[in-house]
C-alpha cells in the first residue's frame, strides 16, 4: 500500500528470490512498514530489455525485471502478512551509464541532446506502464538531475521559461534557469502516472549532483512544483553522502544543513529522503554518528534508502562459504571486464576505476572488500555466458535454494542488516502511524 508521509526505510531487492525472506522477516519483527523497490534507471528494466541479449550492461544490471520484483515482492509480503509499499525508484532521465557513473562520483559535463531527452522520456513511460500493469506499484521517484542546467544566468533566458510561481530575487531566478527544464520533464512523467493511477506517492530526487543541495534550490523546486498543483511526499537532497562510503565529514555541519533543508521541505508539506545510504561495509551503517545527526535534524521524520549493501553482504557470505567459487568467479570476471573497459576506453573506464584496478593487480588474495570489487561487483549479476545465461546471478540463487545451511545464514544476516537500519533510524513500530 501507499504509506504516505510516515518515517520509514526503503530497501532495494536486487535479487528478490534471495533477499525478500530476510528483509520481510525484519520488517515484521520490528512492526515496521517499509518500502521495497529497485532503481528504474539502473537496477531494473522492462521485461523485454532483461530478456534480450545486447543492451548496455548497466541497463537493468540486476537482471531482475520490473515485473519480476513487483510481483514477487507483493506475493511474498501477502504470504507473510507484512505491510509494504512498492516503489518505482529513480526513474532517470538520461543514459544508464551516465547515471551509474554519477553515483560513483563522476559527473560528466556532456550535455544531453533533445533527441536523447525525448527517447529517455519514452523509455521511462514504457517502464511506468510495465510497473502499473502489475497493479502492485504504489510510489515513484524521479531523478532528472541530468537536466539541471549549470549555464550562466541571463534575464532573457529567464523570461523564456514557462513558470507558474512568481520569482523576483536573483537567487530565485538563477534557480529557475537551473531547474525549469527538469521540472517540466518530471511533470510530464508525473501526469503520465496520474492519468492511470489515482492514489500514489511521489518523490523528487535532487541528490545526484556534484555539490550539496542549497537551501534556495530546494525551496525553488518545491515552490514551483506546488504552484503547478502537483503533490510530492518526499524530496531527496544531496547532503554530502557518497555511495558505499561512510560519511566522514563534519557531523555538526551535516546536522545544520539537514535541519535547514528539513524546514524548507516541511514548509512545502514534504519530508526528506536520504539516498546513497549504504556505508563502507555492510556492518558500518553510514559511519559513526551519522544516523544520530539525521534523526536530530529531521525530528525523526525521514525516509532512508539502501540497496547495494545487500549484494556486498551476499558476496561476503559466499566468500566464507563452500560456494566461494561463485564469489571468485564474480571477482575475476569483474576485474577482467574492467581491464577490457580500460583497454578499449569504454564508458565505465573512469579515473576512479583505473585507480581501483591498479590497486588490485598486485594483491595475491581475493577479498570481497577490495575497492574495485565493492564498487563494481554489481555488474557481475549481469554477466552472461555464451548461452546468454546470467551465470553469477544464477549461481547465487542456486546456492541459496539448494543449500539449506547457506540459506539460513543469508536469511539471518539479511534480517540483521535490515534491523540495524530500522533500529538505527528509529523506524521500529512506525506501522502505528498508518491510517487504517
Ligand atoms: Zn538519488
Amino acid at each position: 500500500m501507499y504509506l504516505g508521509k510516515i518515517p520509514h526505510p526503503y530497501t532495494g531487492i536486487r535479487l528478490p528470490d534471495v533477499l525478500l525472506e530476510g528483509i520481510l522477516n525484519s520488517y515484521k519483527a520490528n512492526s515496521t512498514a517499509g518500502t521495497l523497490g529497485l532503481s528504474f534507471g539502473r537496477e531494473t528494466a522492462p521485461e523485454e530489455v532483461v530478456n534480450t541479449h545486447g543492451y548496455p550492461i548497466t541497463l537493468g544490471h540486476t537482471g531482475t525485471s520490473i515485473k519480476e520484483y513487483l510481483t514477487k515482492a507483493s506475493r511474498a509480503a501477502q504470504e507473510k502478512d507484512v505491510v509494504i509499499e512498492l516503489e518505482a525508484d529513480h526513474l532517470i532521465i538520461g543514459s544508464s551509464s551516465m547515471a551509474v557513473k554519477r553515483i560513483a562520483g563522476t559527473f560528466e559535463k556532456k550535455r544531453i541532446s533533445e533527441e536523447e531527452i525525448k527517447s529517455s522520456i519514452e523509455y521511462n513511460k514504457k517502464e511506468i506502464n510495465e510497473a502499473l500493469s502489475t497493479e502492485a506499484v504504489d510510489f515513484f521517484t524521479i531523478d532528472a538531475s541530468a537536466l539541471f542546467d549549470q549555464k550562466e544566468y541571463s534575464e532573457d533566458k529567464f523570461r523564456r521559461l514557462n513558470l507558474v510561481g512568481e520569482y523576483e530575487t536573483p537567487a530565485e531566478k538563477r534557480c529557475a534557469i537551473k531547474f525549469a527544464r527538469a521540472i517540466d520533464v518530471m511533470q510530464d512523467l508525473y501526469e503520465c502516472i496520474s492519468r492511470k493511477k489515482e492514489n500514489f506517492g511521489f518523490e523528487i530526487s535532487l541528490d545526484e549532483t556534484k555539490e550539496r543541495t542549497a537551501i534556495e534550490e530546494m525551496d525553488f523546486v518545491l515552490k514551483e512544483w506546488r504552484a503547478r498543483g502537483l503533490d510530492v511526499d518526499f524530496v531527496a537532497p544531496n547532503v554530502g553522502f557518497r555511495k558505499r562510503t561512510d560519511f566522514t565529514g563534519d557531523l555538526i555541519e551535516l546536522e545544520e544543513l539537514t535541519r535547514d533543508l528539513n524546514n524548507i521541505a516541511g514548509r512545502h508539506g514534504s519530508l526528506l529522503c536520504f539516498h546513497s545510504g549504504s556505508g563502507t561495509s555492510s556492518y558500518s551503517d553510514k559511519g559513526k554518528g551519522t544516523y544520530e545527526a539525521l534523526l536530530k535534524a529531521t525530528n525523526k521524520k525521514l525516509k532512508y534508502k539502501i540497496s547495494g549493501v545487500y549484494i556486498e553482504l551476499i558476496f561476503e557470505l559466499l566468500s566464507r562459504s563452500r560456494h566461494r567459487g561463485v564469489f571468485e568467479r564474480a571477482y575475476n570476471d569483474t576485474l577482467g571486464f574492467l581491464r577490457e573497459e580500460i583497454k578499449n576506453r569504454g564508458e565505465l573506464a573512469t579515473e576512479e576505476v583505473k585507480e581501483q584496478v591498479k590497486n588490485a593487480e598486485n594483491k595475491s588474495e581475493k577479498s570481497p572488500g577490495e575497492e574495485f570489487f565493492r564498487f563494481n561487483s554489481y555488474l557481475a549479476l549481469n554477466f552472461r555466458d555464451e548461452s546468454g545465461k546470467r551465470y553469477i546471478r544464477e549461481g547465487i540463487i542456486n546456492a541459496y535454494k539448494e543449500d539449506e545451511t547457506f540459506k539460513e545464514l543469508v536469511d539471518k544476516e539479511v534480517e540483521a542488516l535490515t534491523s540495524r537500519l530500522i533500529v538505527g533510524l528509529n523506524f521500529q513500530g512506525n506501522a502505528r502511524y498508518l491510517k487504517t
